[in-house]
Formats: structure tokens, sequence, C-alpha cells
């Protein structure tokens, strides 16, 4: 991940104290995830070894996350694909889940996204990134699995897009030519191709963008990225409240450099779930310390279900909250 003050304060701190404890296990009208699930998958990733940009390591993995989701249990047997981008370096791979009954080059959707590349650790050439980078990898696949299951009797009002995108992590500094490179050429191609909006009127199709990034953290606290829009950021915390999982989470008034940004560039709300503490003084970050004993399922699963229910809650109103 990502991270830089792109100008400080812009939305101050606010602690989200919700009263609630626990976690109800059916929200009312979006699918859960299976936890154990999100970490095996997590697992698989890690063990990879690393997956730094424009390595073997990031076409392998690339290349697994797509033999997951094909062999995935529970996939309806159709409206759903799977879109590699092999825009060479790049290798970011795209679940797509359509809108039943809609033409698919006109269908409204949401993004919900994380980076499947490793930051490459010059002090490190081992780091395979548990946290950064796994972590995000697990839960959207332990969220494909579920939604596939789920639509099948209860679909979602708009697509539904799971994005892994490569060459998040920057080689050296974020510049516009180093570091959110996947992100930054999915929107291009989602505007090339004239799925971002209609090309005629103007009107857009991708209405949103969730991204998940460090959030395996076995001491979980997610600080909405300030910069996150502040209509979605809502939609977030009022989810996370409503599985109760409140406390856990916060608008945060720092500003991240992370692949939800070429979204709000292009005029896409968007919104940034991300632990950025993570081990004492953030110690763990991009460190060798970032192992899979640092990581757990339930805090997967945390961030995990609170971005599912915020799509499903942003689709059942028809975006009027954004
Ligand atoms: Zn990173």
């Amino acid at each position: 991940m990502k991270h830089r003050f792109l100008f400080a304060g812009l939305i101050s701190a606010c602690a989200v104290l919700f009263a609630a404890a626990g976690c109800q296990d059916e929200p009312a009208g979006a699918p859960v995830i299976d936890g154990e699930l999100a970490m095996k998958y997590a697992q698989g990733n890690y063990d990879l070894g690393p997956r730094v940009f424009r390595t073997e390591g990031a076409a392998k993995s690339a290349e697994w996350i797509e033999e997951q989701a094909y062999t995935m249990p529970g996939m309806p047997e159709t409206g759903w694909n799977i879109v590699t981008l092999h825009h060479d370096p790049i290798r970011t791979v795209e679940i797509v889940f359509h809108q039943k009954g809609r033409a698919e080059d006109n269908e409204d959707f949401i993004v919900i996204g994380a980076h499947h590349d490793t930051k490459k650790l010059f002090s490190d050439p081992d780091f395979a990134g548990a946290n950064d980078g796994a972590s995000g990898v697990g839960a959207l696949l332990a969220m494909v699995a579920a939604v596939g299951d789920y639509m099948n009797s209860r679909p979602l009002p708009c697509g539904l897009r799971f994005v892994f995108f490569d060459g998040e992590e920057a080689l050296y500094q974020y510049t516009e030519t180093d570091g959110l490179l996947g992100s930054r050429d999915y929107v291009e191609y989602l505007r090339r191709s004239g799925q971002l909006e209609d090309p005629a009127t103007g009107r857009r199709y991708c209405k949103a963008m969730i991204l998940l990034d460090m959030i395996g953290d076995k001491d979980l606290h997610i600080a909405l990225a300030g910069n996150s829009t502040p209509g979605l950021a809502k939609v977030v915390l009022k989810a996370a409240d409503e599985l109760g999982y409140g406390p856990k989470f916060s608008l945060g008034d720092i500003n991240m450099l992370d692949d939800h940004y070429p979204f709000l560039q292009a005029g896409i709300p968007a919104v940034d779930l991300i632990d950025f503490e993570f081990g004492p003084k953030n110690c763990y970050w991009h460190t060798g310390a970032d192992t899979m004993d640092k990581i757990s399922a339930e805090s997967m699963k945390t961030a995990a279900d609170v971005a599912l229910l915020t799509a499903w809650r942003l689709a059942s109103n028809g975006f009027k909250d954004l």
C-alpha cells in the first residue's frame, strides 16, 4: 500500500464509537463471507512468495487468482466471467458478476478492489506480504465465493466487479509512472471500452469503488482514507455499525495515494478501507514482520462483510446516497 499526505486535514478525524458489540450472523439482505475461507485463500496467495510487479511472481499470482475463481464451488452457471487485463506488464484480474437480464455493455456496476502485487523490499528479497497483499486477495476471493452462491437466488440490482490490481506498490516512490499502475490502467481500460460512462450522454456506469488494503491485521482498526468520498464513507460506517463492527471503523484524516485514487480522479465515488497502523508504530508495514501469524480470519471477515453490505445498500437504494 501506499500513502502519503496529499493535503492534510481535509476531513477531520471522527471517532465512531458505536456501542454495538458482537456480530450478527445474518445481516439484512447481503451475503457474508466465510472468514476461514478468506484465510485459506490468503495463505495460498502468500505461499506463492514475492509477487512483485513486472516479475514472474505477479504473473503467477494473477494466474493463481483466475484458477481459484474458475474452480470455486457455488458459482452460478451463467452471468459471471473473468477478464484478465494482460496489458503487458500489468496483470490485473477482474471477476465480473453481471446484473441479471441486463445487457453487459451498459450495466451499472460497483467495483470492489484490492491489490495482488507485493512491495519489492531491497532489504528482504523474500518479502511476501501477508497483510499488505495477501489479506486483500483472500478477502476478495471469499467475497466472490459468497456472492456467487448468494446471487443465484437474490440478485443484486447492478453488476459487481471484483478487481485484483497489479502494480499498486511503487518500486521507489509514488509518481505518475511508479505505483497505482494497475488501477490507473483499469480506469483507463473502462474509459476506452465505453464501460466507465456512456460516451454519448456521459451517464456513468461505474457507480462506486470500494477498496480493501491491509485489512488482515489481528488488531484491526480501519480508518477510512481521508480523501474517500464523504457520502460513500458514511454508508460504509453505517454498514459497519449495522453489523456490530462500528468500534473497529472510523473516518481517518490521512489522505491516501492508493488504488481508489485513480477512480476519484475520474469522478467516481470511492472509499479506501485501510488499517494503516500495522504493529506498534506501524513497524510491521513493508518489513519481514508482515507474516501470516499477524493476520486473522476475523479481521478479513470484518472488512469484507462491511464492503459487501455497503455495495448492497448502495445498489438497493439506487445510489441515492452518493
Ligand atoms: Zn504496501
